[in-house]
């Protein structure tokens, strides 16, 4: 294979929060890219319908356009493959899923979901791992026909060989062996003809060309569904390299109850794109030390994906904002400066909108700092005192707390309207007063009883700062009241 035809892609599902795992998934893609002079794409892997929403894709798409890098193809910018959502490709996954039933790789299963769950309970109770039993494995020809003309619901499952393993070679991971048979019968199509991850992403990274599967280690498992598609439509798997997740300082799995995981929170804190990939670009280089900071070209010509570790990437938020002090005093102009820190408050409106909110409220404009710097803080200070002067006592301020922070997940789309009914249905639920829950929150959000209005600086801090001052707020209740017990 010559260099040029390297075709690598970044497949985010808009099912949440853009996630610095997927930057940093991306970055790893990208810097590949640059180095191996070939092209890195952006997909969207929406067949998920019930969870991916226009909404998550555009925060996709602008935190990806943050980060600094850029694609050669997208959903965005179309390309020779298009298109790049997984959603307006339907029709063009069904002739190959049409080929694996015919070739006899895939079958018809008429299981029903109380089934399914039925074989589940049992497998647990008998603590057998969850696999598909293979009851529709071997339906007549003729019966298949009849059910399907019925009209009677189905999906479409790959068939596993029974004996030996998948033995494969991952760039990262080395050679890889996983027995048949703890592999299960993975849903192809889904009864209202979607294909599911497994069959969209074959078909796409084979239709786009993709010549190398970079991506998070919790997909290693899936390679040997992957490669026997591949081998079942006779087509060459790409090469598989499995990242290591990223982790907390205590090796746990990054999440977003330990740290902020969303690209948002940290652009909306004043971290600069450059720095953020400078950090996670560390994880992919062997450097000494005093040769930290580096742009993003620097980092593609120090790139070796041959030498990789399996470690796992410690997210280090110390590090990152020594990086990003370095970043700002160092390798910024004082225009420069100026200019970010303008662009920044200014994101999402948050400084017009914000001095809209503000202009009913003060005698003179010497009072806007007080009034609404929270929305441009990284943190309002919090202290048991900020809470002392609320009306709940500290037990039932840390439940509306721990519910709101709950509950504010269930939002699909985040702005005024939905922030206000959520709260109003969270009152509700609670059996208490709005005006009994918003008091804590207007303290959560602002470190003071006196701000904007609750819903509105909300929905403009946007869900991930809200996230964490919840949990900062919570954390701090939670003192007063062990304290007070
Ligand atoms: N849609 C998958 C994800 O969001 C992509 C996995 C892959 O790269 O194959 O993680």
């Amino acid at each position: 294979m010559t260099t040029s035809s390297v075709r690598v892609r970044i497949a985010p599902s808009p099912t949440g929060e853009p996630h610095v795992g997927t930057a940093y998934i991306a970055l790893f893609n990208y810097l590949f890219a640059k180095k191996m002079g070939g092209e890195f794409i952006l997909r969207i892997e929406d067949t998920d319908a019930t969870r991916s929403t226009p909404e998550f894709e555009q925060k996709v798409l602008d935190s990806l356009k943050w980060t600094g890098l850029s694609w050669a193809e997208g959903p965005d910018i179309g390309g020779p493959y298009g298109p790049y959502r997984q959603s307006e490709r339907k029709e063009t996954y069904r002739p190959f899923v049409d080929k694996l039933v015919e070739d006899g790789h895939a079958f018809r299963c008429f299981c029903t979901p109380e089934r399914l769950e039925l074989m589940r309970e049992g497998q647990r109770a008998r603590g057998a791992p969850p696999k598909y039993d293979g009851l529709c494995l071997h339906l007549k020809a003729e019966e298949v026909t009849s059910r399907l003309s019925a009209g009677e619901p189905s999906v479409v499952r790959m068939k596993i060989p029974t004996e030996g393993s998948c033995d494969f070679n991952d760039g990262v991971y080395g050679d890889v062996s996983i027995p048949w048979d703890s592999v299960d019968m993975q849903v192809l199509l889904k009864a209202d003809g979607m294909p599911t991850y497994h069959m969209a992403n074959v078909v796409d990274d084979h239709l786009m060309k993709i010549t190398h599967v970079a991506r998070g280690e919790e997909w290693l498992a899936s390679v040997p569904k992957h490669i026997l598609l591949y081998r079942y439509l006779g087509l060459e798997p790409p090469v598989f390299m499995h990242l290591s997740l990223m982790r907390n300082a205590d090796k746990s799995k990054l999440s977003k109850r330990k740290n902020p995981t969303s690209i948002s929170y940290y652009s909306a804190l004043g971290y600069l794109p450059e720095a953020l990939m400078n950090f996670l670009g560390l994880f992919f280089i062997q450097i000494a030390e005093g040769e930290e900071l580096l742009t993003m070209d620097e980092l593609a010509e120090r790139f070796d994906p041959g030498n990789l570790s399996k470690a796992g990437a410690i997210f280090d938020i110390q590090k990152l904002d020594w990086l990003n002090g370095r970043w700002l005093r160092e390798k910024l102009t004082p225009d420069e400066f100026i200019a970010r820190t303008f662009a920044w408050a200014s994101e999402n409106g948050r400084l017009t909108e914000g001095l809209k909110l503000a202009q009913s409220r003060i005698a003179k404009l010497g009072e806007l700092p007080q009034l609404t710097g929270f929305m441009l803080a990284s943190e309002v200070g919090l202290t048991p005192a900020s809470f002392a002067g609320l009306k709940t006592s500290p037990a039932e301020t840390l439940q509306i707390l721990d519910t709101v922070q709950v509950d504010l997940e269930k939002i699909l789309e985040w702005n005024v309207t939905t922030i206000e009914e959520e709260l109003r249905a969270i009152s509700e639920r609670m059996g208490k007063k709005l005006r009994v829950v918003t008091p804590p929150l207007f303290v959560a959000v602002s470190g003071s009883t006196r701000s904007l209005p609750l819903f509105d600086s909300m929905a403009l801090l946007g869900r991930s700062v809200m996230r964490q001052r919840l949990k900062v707020a919570a954390a701090v209740v939670a003192s007063m009241v062990g304290a007070a017990g």
